[in-house]
Formats: structure tokens, sequence, C-alpha cells
């Protein structure tokens, strides 16, 4: 180990650029048994270490750097499959920069352990020798899960871990929520999602797609014939911008999950997909706004173009991201605001009208952004592409149940994760807000303790 100074950082490699861009496959490919222990081997085994703090479901980071490092992988695979329900997914999907890998010791100079891309290859490359995760053979007990999504399969994996049934209900025609239709195919392919819930259902996890809660399924069907439920239901309401003729926009959501669609050869709203020879302009500056132009780039369009409020320091999501989208020929228009979608004659896009805006910063220390007078410019569009978030979205059969939500919508939640209706346990988006996977995965994984100890003591 602490290899750092004559082994320097080096990612997997990527696809050419030129060869990507025509096509949906994963951008990275994944480490060789000697690039992963050449990589691991750069850790220094902080005592107290900062990556194991930083990842939010508190993997044994350095524990399996060291055992790749030894080659010793199928430790490394059990470990890392004990605290983490997918691993091979969080490897690919996580914004390392700004949790692992942004608290590595080694960013002081030397560059970060690539975290991310070590725990993708322990699982890949465990699974290709055959090694499984493991669960409890003989299950008793039921639970309800409602929704398929990071949440939701992170609470399955647990339960049947601790031997219990988990029953997840779907309302969409595939399992997996964000990270089947959410996430594109270049960054997780939707094979490695698949492969995980076969896996869940072949252990003992029931599956039921297409019914949805409160609507086709009544709430109180499942408090009655199940120990305990649990609700993952995400926040899916986008965020809007407020802006005249904003409805002649897309939301990011649906425009990924139309395009996933027809990628799989499922029906698709076609208008809601379609930026072949477009100029699309994506609204926003997170992670799904990259998704949307890289997704814009490879179906066609004349040009993707981020638009901004803030710098190109602000953006929320991962710095990666952000390298992977210019790389691929996205363009980047920061510090504006848009105030209108322009509509020709007959309710045609044409153009987006922006205002240019400004960040200051107070002097208590509180950032601000204002709008800089009569700066209005207009910007050609054929497509705009509303990414801006998410919200919750207080649903009827929650209060009728009982169940408190906080003035956002967010399921209220106490320690254990159960909701002020006893038996009832929620978390992931629905309780913390729009978050990320790996938050997700680890409320699902809380969850499930809690529901264990409770129906098992
Ligand atoms: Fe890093 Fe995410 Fe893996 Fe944690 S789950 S080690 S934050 S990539």
């Amino acid at each position: 180990m602490q290899n750092f100074i004559f082994n320097e950082r080096i990612e997997p490699k990527k696809r050419a650029v030129n060869e990507r861009i025509k096509d949906f496959r994963e951008i990275y490919e994944i480490y060789n048994p000697n690039e992963a222990a050449t990589q691991a081997d750069r850790c220094v085994q902080c005592g107290d270490p900062y990556c194991h703090n930083a990842c939010p479901l508190h993997n044994f980071i350095p524990h399996w750097l060291k055992t790749v490092a030894e080659k010793d992988l199928e430790f490394a695979f059990k470990i890392s499959n004990e605290s983490s329900p997918f691993p091979e997914i969080m490897g690919r999907v996580c914004p390392q920069d700004r949790l692992c890998e942004g608290a590595c010791t080694l960013n002081e100079g030397y560059g970060a352990i690539t975290i991310g891309a070590i725990e993708t290859f322990i699982s890949e490359e465990g699974f290709k020798r055959g090694l499984r995760p493991e669960f409890e053979e003989k299950l008793s007990g039921k639970v309800a899960i409602i929704g398929s999504g990071p949440a939701g399969l992170s609470c399955a994996t647990y339960l049947l871990r601790a031997g219990i049934e988990p029953h997840v209900f779907e309302r969409a025609d595939r399992a997996g929520g964000l990270m089947m239709y959410g996430i594109p195919n270049f960054k997780l392919d939707k094979k490695v999602v698949q492969r995980r819930i076969d896996w869940l259902l072949e252990a003992g996890m029931k599956l039921t797609l297409g019914v949805e809660v409160g609507k086709s399924l009544d709430f109180g069907e499942l408090l009655e014939n199940y120990d305990a439920v649990f609700i993952g239901i995400g926040a899916t309401k986008p965020r809007r911008a407020g802006i005249e003729n904003e409805e002649a926009g897309i939301m990011a959501m649906d425009f990924l999950t139309n395009v996933q669609k027809k990628i799989f050869g499922d029906p698709y709203d076609k208008e809601k997909a379609d930026v072949k020879e477009k100029t699309v302009v994506v609204i926003g500056g997170g992670d799904t706004a990259m998704d949307c132009v890289r997704t814009s780039i490879r179906e066609g369009a004349k040009k993707a173009i981020c638009a901004y409020r803030r710098d190109a320091a602000s953006m929320p999501g991962s710095r990666k991201e952000v390298k992977n989208a210019e790389e691929e020929g996205a363009e980047f228009v920061y510090n504006v605001a848009p105030t209108k979608i322009l509509l020709d004659d007959e309710g045609k896009v044409i153009g987006v009208e922006f205002v240019k805006t400004i960040s200051t910063t107070t002097k208590d220390g509180q950032r601000k952004l204002e709008i800089i007078k009569n700066s209005e410019f207009t910007m050609d569009a054929d497509v705009v592409i509303f990414a801006l978030g998410f919200e919750n979205t207080p649903l009827e059969f929650l209060s009728k149940h009982g169940i408190e939500t906080n003035r956002w919508g967010a399921i209220k939640v106490n320690e254990h994760y159960e909701t002020t209706k006893p038996g009832v346990y929620a978390g992931g988006d629905c309780y913390r807000g729009a978050h990320l996977v790996v938050t997700a995965a680890y409320d699902g994984r809380e969850a499930a303790k809690a529901i264990a100890k409770r129906l098992k003591g």
C-alpha cells in the first residue's frame, strides 16, 4: 500500500468520443485485475478514513482497497456487498468527486484513489468469477414496498438478508425507478440494473408491476395483508421555472424516460423524445441536465446547449459529468436565467428569452443571484428541456391513513424511518427531498434493519 508516489491516479479508459456519441453504450471500461490492484495499492490506509465517512453508505473502502491490492477478490466482494445493496451501480452513478473521492487524503497533490471505478471492478470481476450476493434462504414475515427505485430495492435487499419476504409494488412497466428510466444507458447499462433485480427475484422478492398505490391498489389492503409497509416513491414532481410558455418545454424525466423506452423498443411518446437535427436548450446545471444534453447529442441533435443560472464553479452536479458532456460537444452558457419560451404563430418553439445574472456574496457569506438590468437576449431553440430538480407530491393516500408530511410534502419519519403511522416506514427522496441514488439506498438499508428488528426482535 501507500504507492501513491510511484503510481499516479489513472481513471478507467473511456471510449473515444467520436465512437461513444453514436450509441448509448457505457463510456467507461472496467479495470482489469492488475489495473485495479495498482490503483488500490495507492491507498494510504488513513487511520480515520475520510472516504468511509463521506460515503453515505459508510462503505468499508480502505478494507476493500487493501484486499483488491492483495488480489483477494473474494473478500473484497464480500465486504463491498455487505454495506451496499448494489455496489456495481454505485460505482457507476455516484458523484464520487463530491463524496468518497472528494474526501480522499490524496486529493492534496496526488489525485484521489479511483474509488468508484474500483468498486465497480470488484463486483463485475466477482460476477465474472461466479460470485453472487448472499441472502437468507428461509423467509418469514411479509413486507410491502411501494416503489422499486433505489430506496425500495435497497430495502428489499436487506429484508431478504434478514430472512423477510419483500413484495414490491411498482407503477411503471419495469422495475428500477430512476435507475431504469432516469439514468441513461451510457452511465448505467440497463442490463446491470435488471441483473440485480433478477437476483432479488431469485432470492424471493415478489414484484408486481403496473399498479399504483392509492389508485389501482388500495393502501389499506397493504396495511391489512403485510406485517409492515415501506414507502419509497421518490420525489417525482418536476420543479417549474415559472416562465411564460413553459408548457411548450419538455420536463427532463419525460425526455429521458421516452428515449429509454425507445431504446427498449417499447411504445413511447415521440413528441417528448424527438430532438434529431434540432437545437436543444437544456435549462439547469445538475447531473440530470448533463444526462439530457448528452442524450440529445446521441439522439442526433444539431446542437445541445446547457443554460445555467450561476457560474461554472457553482454547478451542483459532478465535475466528471460536466467534463464528459463537454468532450461530447455540449455547449455551456453560464449566468443566464430564462424568462420566456418564444413561439411562432403556430405555437412551435423557436427560442428562449434569457436575462443575464451575476452571483454575489453578501458580507455574512450568503450567496445571492442578481439579475442584470436590461440584459435580455434570445437564443434559438427547437426544443427546450427543463432539468430543474424535483419536488415531493403529497399524495391523498398518505393523509387518509394518518401519514404526515412536512410543508414541502416530504413524508415525516423518526430515527427508525417509521412514519407517523406505526408499522409504515419511508425513505429516499419521498422523505428527504430529491437527492442521490446512494442516499436513497442508505435509507432503504436502514429502514429494512428497523423493520427486521420490529418483526424479528
Ligand atoms: Fe463512493 Fe458512492 Fe461507492 Fe460510497 S457508494 S464508496 S460514495 S462510489
